[in-house]
């Protein structure tokens, strides 16, 4: 044989062996366990969807033409409605203050109790739970489960599999038509997509988003939570010592051991190798090797050891809640940062969006001065200018306000199509949610307009609503005059 082949054949058998970088997807079939914890993530989703399901559907009075809905996001009209909270299209720069308060809330969600939103109330998770739920029920447990994949088609594996889709894509429909429902008259939409005539828009949008429910919660599962979601993956700079995290007791669990002999024989640990925690796990990740990435902190392992520790008589918490310093034995009193920084950064976005509400005028009024022409000197020897006044009723109700002029020495107010008062103001009106504009026109009587120096006056016009629900709004402008 050749030299150089000679080499090439040593070197290739000298290469360190590739490590397989591609793992193909595994179906989990995660074990159904009672316990706390699930009694608690029941709870929580059942409050969650309860309120995702019932909040469109709930009535709330409102005036004039708009749909008695007590939250109603109306995109045509660009004003969003909860209860009795308006908020108008000029107010869209709270929606900034209210990401930053979901932000540095989950932030400091997370650095107390580690991925909790991830395990209890994140929307995937809650999906999935009540997905996997159908699946136990119409198919039985892990292990029937898998006999139904590997089984060969018959009749009654195709009435099970549609059932279970079936049932799925139900639970997708009232997801999709539920959020649709926040955007219109929930029961008129409703009427629309039971008689056929909803918009496109809206069937498009139930459409996606039963979809995605469908294949989110019923086939792309934990992958979601460990490929799509980046939260995963930065989570952990979030965390301190003393987060809360879900841990194994590596030193009262080892060393582990099954065999019942074994255990009488040596000093075997508590953890008995049973892989209860594995199985009911939803990521698929055995919890004893230590912290993952994978983990959502569903708890889910902790009942499973739990109710193994009481079977065998042995104080639970084997898996359970525990703290990186609780772990180490290390129990320094620490000042946590970063609990504080967020805890003050989710108060502050929340206290600008409060004292935004609180300080807000339920009117507000524009004025803008006519250019053409600059003034009218009239044949009296008066000089009037004309303006156009926009004013907006943020209250719910139709309000009649009180229009008067100051500034100008000697000056009289007219404004078109509204009510003169015998003092000299005027009155006017505009529905609940209306921008209503009006032509003003201030007129200088001869005898001022020709005192003192001649020029441009300041002007303020100020408009007081006449039922004290109604607010007052104030705007400045100038009067020209002759030079
Ligand atoms: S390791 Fe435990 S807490 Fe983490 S995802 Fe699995 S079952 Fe849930
Ligand atoms: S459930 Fe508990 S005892 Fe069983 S393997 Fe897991 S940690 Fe060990």
């Amino acid at each position: 044989m050749d030299a150089a082949v000679q080499i090439a054949e040593r070197d290739e058998a000298e290469q360190p062996e590739q490590p397989e970088l591609y793992a193909s997807w595994r179906k989990i079939h995660p074990k159904y366990q009672p316990g706390f914890f699930r009694r608690v993530r029941w709870i929580v989703t059942s409050v969650l969807l309860g309120l995702y399901y019932i909040l469109p559907m709930l009535r709330w009075d409102r005036p004039g033409e708009m749909p008695d809905q007590a939250i109603l996001f109306d995109l045509p009209g660009r004003k969003f409605y909860i209860f009795d909270l308006v908020i108008w299209p000029q107010e869209v720069f709270l929606l900034t203050f209210l990401l930053m308060a979901a932000a540095f809330g989950l932030f400091l969600m997370t650095a107390l109790a580690g991925r909790v939103f991830c395990g209890y109330i994140c929307f995937q998770t809650v999906w999935t739970d009540l997905f996997l739920w159908v699946e136990h029920w119409v198919e039985g447990p892990p292990r029937r489960r898998r006999e139904w994949d590997a089984a060969p088609w018959s009749l009654r594996k195709i009435g099970i599999r549609l059932i279970k889709h079936g049932l799925w894509l139900l639970i997708g429909v009232a997801t999709g038509g539920a959020f649709v429902f926040y955007f219109a008259d929930a029961p008129t939409l409703l009427r629309e997509f039971l008689n056929g005539t909803a918009p496109y828009a809206a069937w498009f949008t139930l459409g996606f988003l039963t979809l995605g429910t469908y294949v989110m919660a019923g086939f792309a599962r934990e992958q979601v939570c460990i490929y799509m979601c980046p939260y995963s993956r930065f989570q952990g700079a979030m965390f301190d010592q003393e987060t809360l995290v879900i841990a194994y007791d590596e030193k009262r669990g080892e060393p582990r051991i099954s065999s019942r002999r074994q255990r009488r024989e040596g000093s075997a640990g508590d953890c008995i190798d049973c892989k209860e925690c594995v199985r009911v796990c939803p990521t698929g990740i055995d919890i004893r090797d230590g912290q993952q990435y994978q983990c959502i902190t569903c708890a889910a392992c902790v009942d499973a050891c739990d109710s193994v520790m009481d079977r065998l008589r042995k104080p639970r918490g084997l898996v359970g809640y525990t703290s990186f310093d609780a772990l180490t034995g290390v129990t320094p009193p620490r000042f946590r940062f970063r609990v504080w920084l967020y805890g003050a950064l989710t108060l502050g976005a929340l206290g600008a969006v409060m004292f935004h509400f609180l300080t807000r005028a339920p009117l507000e009024l524009n004025v803008l001065r006519q250019r053409q022409p600059l003034y009218v000197a009239l044949s009296d020897g008066s000089v009037r200018n004309g303006y156009t006044a926009r004013l907006l009723n943020m209250t719910s109700q139709p309000q009649t306000y009180r229009l008067t002029v100051e500034g100008v020495k000697g000056a009289s107010l007219h404004v078109e199509a509204a009510e003169a008062a015998a003092d000299g103001s005027y009155r006017l009106r505009a529905e609940s949610g209306e921008v209503v504009p009006y032509t003003v026109f201030v007129t200088q009587s001869e005898e001022f307009a020709k005192l003192g120096a001649q020029g441009d006056l300041p002007v303020q016009f100020k408009l007081t609503g006449l039922d004290p629900t109604g607010g007052s709004a104030s705007y400045h402008s100038v009067f020209i005059r002759p030079r």
